[in-house]
Order: structure tokens, then sequence, then C-alpha cells
């Protein structure tokens, strides 16, 4: 991390690296005005920023989003079944040290999976590799291994992003149910990051849903829909979990903070957080995925390269299998031509045995401007033809 912000720093480097939500401009402008509505209406500004809301998060926020929720998902929840945190990081870090009291582990049924679940000890975490599905000439998605099964002895909960950060690829409703009720039948949760998936910011490019279950905890979060800096992570669960957690909230920042909520209550209240979603956060996206692949095709059509089939997010996630050097001095090189990517073994947590493959992959983010993408993708092209 420290090493990409200094790579940021350094004029005229292709920044394919972070994770960062694009700044598109008709949704900063939406968000300045739910900005301007909290400034400007004295009681909603007064409660916004000068109380400290309750410490599962702002009642009047957790009552509307429920509303809202019921109504996009058909789901039944109240705002007992809704706890707010500053950021969806620090949600994960609670859920996982409340689930591996006891010695029991956090498993990640599906490797490679976002880099900032690794905030355990090593031996509170079990990651399961993925099985290579190849798919025609170019293209590839992981499976759920059969390990998995196996695997589930002394867990706490299992742990998986959907769309996946890095890959891109969703679990198809019908894994997802699966997995629930593998879960349900080992008395397990099963913690779900939609930090891109749904129902917000609902980066999703294909037709998948969401079931309610009493056994899933749903993480979602204000980030990737443009907001990062109001800091507002939502946990959805069943309200014995969700009380446990208020207090654990209450202890550890006696209350999140009240802007993120406030922001996203007028938009959804002033109709904007639908309009936001389907007129412009997802077309956007769909485009630049297609826009991204086109250049893909162009730069890499000399090469043996595949790449993850995407479903969601704003990832890709490149997988070289001539390359004849490691991760890191792959990375490098990248850095050197004066790009910068996340190298494949970064997405790892609770691995326990090396997977080489993952020396052979690396993600690239694709929110910056285009020029900057493809100027970037046609570098990466570059240094691989010295490298195979
Ligand atoms: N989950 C995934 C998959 C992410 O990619 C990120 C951030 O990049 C997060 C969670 C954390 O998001 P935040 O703490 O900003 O809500």
């Amino acid at each position: 991390m420290q090493d990409m912000s200094a790579a940021l720093r350094t004029p005229g480097m292709l920044m394919l690296g972070g994770g960062s939500p694009a700044i598109i401009d008709a949704a900063v402008d939406i968000f300045q005005h739910a900005l301007q509505k909290v400034v400007e209406d004295k009681q909603l500004f007064i409660n916004t920023v000068c109380q400290y809301s309750d410490s599962a998060g702002d009642v009047q926020f957790r009552e509307t989003l429920a509303d809202y929720l019921n109504q996009k998902q058909g789901w039944n929840l109240t705002r007992d079944n809704i706890l707010i945190t500053s950021g969806s990081q620090s949600a994960f870090k609670m859920l996982f040290e409340y689930f591996t009291k006891g010695r029991r582990k956090i498993v990640f049924p599906l490797l490679p999976d976002y880099i900032g679940y690794g905030i355990l000890p090593d031996e509170d975490m079990l990651g399961i590799p993925g099985e290579l599905e190849l798919i025609g000439q170019d293209s590839f998605r992981y499976n759920i291994s059969a390990r998995l099964e196996v695997n589930l002895d002394d867990v706490g909960a299992l742990c998986i992003s959907r769309p996946c950060n890095p890959t891109g690829g969703m679990l198809s409703d019908l894994e997802l149910i699966r997995l629930l009720e593998l879960a349900e039948q080992r008395g397990l949760n099963l913690i779900l990051d939609n930090a891109y998936g749904q129902p917000l910011p609902n980066i999703v490019f294909g037709k998948h849903s969401l079931p309610w279950a009493d056994n899933a905890i749903y993480c979602l979060s204000l980030s990737k829909l443009g907001l990062p800096g109001v800091r507002t992570g939502i946990v959805i669960g069943n309200t014995r979990l969700i009380t446990t957690l208020a207090e654990l909230n209450a202890r550890q920042a006696l209350a999140p903070g009240s802007l993120g909520p406030a922001m996203a209550s007028v938009l959804i209240q002033n109709g904007d957080l639908d309009k936001l979603l389907d007129e412009i956060i997802k077309p956007w996206h769909i485009s630049r995925k297609d826009q991204v692949i086109e250049f893909m095709q162009r730069h890499f059509a000399e090469q043996t390269i595949r790449y993850h089939e995407v479903d969601g997010g704003f990832f890709n996630w490149i997988y070289c299998e001539n390359t004849k050097i490691s991760g890191h001095e792959l990375y490098e090189k990248f850095k050197t031509n004066r790009v910068v990517v996340v190298p494949g073994y970064a997405f790892a947590p609770g691995l326990k045995h090396d997977w080489p493959h993952l020396q052979q992959c690396f993600r690239l983010s694709t929110g910056q401007p285009l020029d900057i993408v493809e100027r970037g993708i046609a570098t990466i092209s570059r240094v691989l033809q010295t490298v195979v």
C-alpha cells in the first residue's frame, strides 16, 4: 500500500493499481446536492454533526434504508437488522474478531479474494484456492473447490466478495444458495461482501439476485458508490447479531459517523439514489468494461494471456501463464516502465500453501481516465513481450 502511494506521487506514473471509485461528474453533482441539503436544513445539520448517533448508526437512516431495501429486494428488514460502521473495512475487522473467538477460523472459500481480509493472525484464516476453468481462447474463471467442504472444522464464518475484488467474477445465484446451505448445515454464517454489488452500488453486469437468509451477513458500503471519504459501511444481518455488533461498535468508536448516512437518506428520499444507480453508475461501468475489453483484445492480441470473465466491479484480472519471472519481479518491471498494477499474490488471505498460479496474475483497476487506462494496457503489453 505504501509502495503504491509512493508510486502515485511519481509524476507520469500510470496508476492502474488503486481501488478508488471513478470520479463521475454527474454523480459528483448529485453528491454535492445531497450535502448541500444536509448543510442547509438546520435540524438535519444538528442531528448529523452536532450529536452522537445511536451506537448502531443513525436511527432514521436505518429505518429509511430498511424500507428502501425491503422494497427493492423483497426483504423484511427493520432498523434492527442494520448496523452502520466507519467504512466496511472496520466492519470486517469487527466481524472477523467476533467470529474467531474460541480458536475458530474465518474461511475464504474462493481465492483469490480481497487483499483487505488479511487482517487476522495467519492461524485464524484459511483461504481455499479456486479451481481454474479455462474458457475459449482468452478467458477463464475460478470455481469453488470440493476441498472447501472438508475444511470446515473449527470455523467461525465464511467470507467472500461478490463481485470479487480482484477478479470481477460473481458467485451465481445457485452457487450462493449452495454456499449459504453448506454454511447453515455446519451452523456457520456467511459474510458476503457486496462492496461493488447489490443492492448498491450495484456494479453488476448480468442477472443476479440476493436472497435473504438468516445466516447471511451482507456487508455494503457507500465507498464504491463514489463516497469513500464519508467512511460508511452497512452491515445487514439477523437482529441478534446486529445487537451484539452494536455493542462492539460502541466499545470501539462510541458511534459511527453520521454524514454518510445523512447524505444517503437524502438520496433515498428524493429518488436520486435510484437515478444514480440505474442511470449513471451502472451505464458508466458497463461502457468502461466494454472499452477496456476492446483495449485488451487489441494490445494483447499477440500474447498468450487470459482475462477473468467480468461479472461486475471495476477490475480486470489478468493471467499470463507463460511469464518466466516472479510476480514481484513483474510488478517491479511494470513500475520501472511507469505503470502500477497490484500483483496477484497479494490476494491470498489465509493461503496455506504456495500457489504458483498467483505469481502469473495481476489486477488492473479501470476507473482512471480512459487515456491512462489505454496507455497503461499498452505499456503492460510491451513489458510482457520481454518476459515470456
Ligand atoms: N471490500 C472490498 C471487496 C473492497 O474492495 C473494499 C475497498 O477497496 C472494501 C471492502 C472496503 O471498503 P470501505 O472500507 O471503503 O467501505
